[in-house]
């Protein structure tokens, strides 16, 4: 039986601004036009406020969790009429899965090289190559360390 907490909703908005939870009177509208939800029968934005809102947060913050199926569109920062903002209860979730370290291993990775090069992949040589065919400028990586520094981690 998923367990209830009732101090969750006031966790999350300490992490981040996690949009407006409680004035969410359940609409669907920012169900209508999320490509998660189209996509994957399990993601649904409205009942992640409503999960939030009520504590039962063990299985959004838990490993293998649905809110990394959101694609960070904003679509329901766009049509919710109530400025709940779902994309933004979507990010503190995650916060708090990373925290948690429930996070997944891709996304830790990712985290991770952002940190120490700036990029989201790193650059292969053939990458380069492929940029100096082109014409396009080489990319100046920050200095080692530098990004950590900023960024914590
Ligand atoms: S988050 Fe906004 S759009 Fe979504 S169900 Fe709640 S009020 Fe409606
Ligand atoms: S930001 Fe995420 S939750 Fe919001 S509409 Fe896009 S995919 Fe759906």
């Amino acid at each position: 039986m998923a367990k209830v907490n009732p101090d969750f909703a006031k966790q999350l908005t300490g992490i981040e601004s996690a949009g407006n939870l409680n004035y969410c009177y359940q609409c669907s509208a920012c169900v209508q036009e999320c490509p998660a939800a189209l996509r994957f029968s399990e993601f649904n934005p409205r009942e992640i406020v409503l999960s939030t809102l009520l504590g039962v947060a063990d299985e959004l913050t838990g490993k293998n969790s649905v809110i990394w199926q959101c694609a960070t569109c904003y679509n329901c920062y766009e049509r919710c009429p109530q400025g709940t903002r779902p994309i933004e209860v979507v990010t503190a979730l995650k916060n708090l899965a990373f925290q948690l370290g429930n996070a997944p291993e891709q996304i830790s990775a990712l985290r991770e090289s952002v940190i120490t090069s700036g990029t989201i992949t790193a650059l292969s040589d053939s990458m380069k190559k492929r940029r100096e065919q082109l014409g396009v400028p080489k990319i100046s990586l920050p200095e080692e360390g530098s990004l950590k520094k900023i960024l914590g981690g």
